[in-house]
């Protein structure tokens, strides 16, 4: 089942260090590289329901579930079942599926305003799509996201952001020229900027959850609908964390407002590679064959990934989302006092079936962030050391301050109150490590 060589040693320090000599940084995905936290990261061998084995025999909890792409556990038998059966019959075939289209009609009838579906590989693929296809649909070049809001790794969202105040072409990483970000312009979450006519779309995680977890104020997206509609630019939610995780109908049920286009990723490929945009038929209908709008993908609708996909939104029915909604709701009380117990100042938003995690004084009173500004007063330090601590105690946090619990059907009750015992340890260490350096220094 594990076709690993024999003579592979069994080591997360020597198979990283290996890693590290042929992969950039040792990673295919930045945050893993543990360089927020510090540390040789742990090398996952395989995984099963809440739990992931790494290579030395390593037992941990997982809260990291691959960043929210699964949500009934690892390895959950229904979609291993459904990936088996459809890699018998081949794995891409460059010709419409009966699978691609099932999927497709199961978006579309869980979020209606996703009158038309087009699947492709991943978040980034479906976001920079839907940037084209908003630009080609509008005849308008300007983009505006958020400040702490996350897009995947498409150049024109890779915009950075000033705190507070509204920015315009300031490129977020080495490599996105200026004239990529020109007309990309971030603004500060929770408040609806006003808008005008050279605006093709507003993209906004509508709950964020890349600066932890945060909550869309009362009538934040309500306003974002009614602004885009007043100067005609289209309104994209980026629900590739939120979608057929927050709930049946993704963020847009749970909140009531309608977006244009949607992207989707995460959840909708039960764990393979997938992306997906939806929206308004006018608007879809813009994208090739139908309009002007160039998409193509090779491995794009994918029999596996539409396979498993299908396989994960048939076991999410609302008893499913009650269930999660529940164990989010508990998984936050019991690391609140855990916290608590020790003395150690903390907060756990809950948004639905999402929870966040700040640390300090400034967030630790129980008021969650409502902005970027805000969410980075977490005291990243105590971060650190609490993520040591409790993979120390066989619990898998995510190696960044900023990422979401990511809390699935795998997490049974007993689960989530392991977590809490293994955190009240935690947070104990936390608070006696930082009193020991105090003394040192003092
Ligand atoms: C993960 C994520 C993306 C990018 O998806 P990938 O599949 O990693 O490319 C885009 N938007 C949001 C909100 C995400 O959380």
């Amino acid at each position: 089942m594990h076709p690993l060589p024999h003579d592979l040693p069994r080591s997360n320090a020597e198979l990283f260090a290996r890693s590290c000599a042929v992969i950039p940084g040792g990673v295919n995905s930045s945050i893993r590289a543990f360089k927020a936290v510090g540390g040789t990261p742990y090398i996952v061998e395989r995984a099963e329901g809440p739990y992931v084995f790494d290579v030395e025999g390593t037992r941990y909890i997982d809260l990291v579930q691959s960043y929210g792409a699964i949500i009934l556990g690892h390895a959950h038998p229904v979609v291993t079942a459904a990936i088996t059966t459809a890699a018998a019959g081949g794995t891409s075939y460059g010709a419409p599926t009966p699978g691609e289209l099932l999927l497709a009609e199961e978006i579309s009838s869980r979020v209606p305003s996703c009158e038309r579906v087009r699947l492709m590989n991943s978040g980034t693929e479906a976001t920079s799509t839907a940037v084209r296809l908003a630009r080609g649909f509008t005849g308008r070049d300007r983009i505006v996201i958020f400040h702490g809001n996350f897009h995947g790794a498409t150049d024109a969202l890779l915009a950075a952001g000033g705190s507070g105040v509204a920015t315009l072409g300031l490129p977020g990483t080495a490599g996105v020229p200026a004239s990529a970000v020109a007309s990309t312009m971030v603004v500060p979450y929770n408040v609806v900027p006003q808008l005008d006519e050279q605006v093709a779309a507003v993209f906004v995680e509508p709950v964020a959850a890349n600066m932890g977890v945060v909550a869309p104020a009362p009538g934040f997206l309500e306003g974002l609908r009614a602004e885009c509609d007043r100067v005609g630019a289209l309104l994209v939610f980026d629900e590739v964390i939120t979608g057929f995780r927050l709930g049946t109908g993704g963020a847009q049920e749970m909140c009531g407002v309608s977006a244009d286009l949607t992207t989707f990723g995460k959840v909708i490929g039960g764990g393979l590679p997938i992306g997906c945009v939806g929206g308004r038929r006018d608007i879809m209908e813009t994208l090739s064959p139908l309009g002007p709008v160039f998409h193509a993908g090779t491995l794009a609708g994918n029999p596996l990934a539409t396979a498993a996909g299908r396989a994960a939104l048939g076991e999410l029915t609302p008893a499913a989302y009650e269930l999660l909604r529940g164990r989010a709701g508990r998984l936050s009380a019991v690391l609140t006092e855990a916290c608590a117990a020790a003395g150690l100042p903390a907060n756990f938003p809950v948004v639905g079936t999402l929870v966040g995690m700040y640390f300090g004084a400034a967030l630790g009173d129980g008021v969650a962030p409502t902005n970027f500004a805000e969410a980075k007063t977490t005291d990243e330090a105590v971060y650190r050391s609490f993520f040591h601590a409790m993979l120390a105690e066989g619990v898998a946090l995510a190696p960044g301050a900023y990422e979401a619990l990511f809390v699935g059907l795998g997490h049974t009750d007993d689960v989530i109150d392991a977590i809490g015992a293994a955190a009240a340890r935690a947070a104990l260490a936390v608070v006696s490590s930082a009193a020991a350096a105090t003394h040192a220094a003092g």
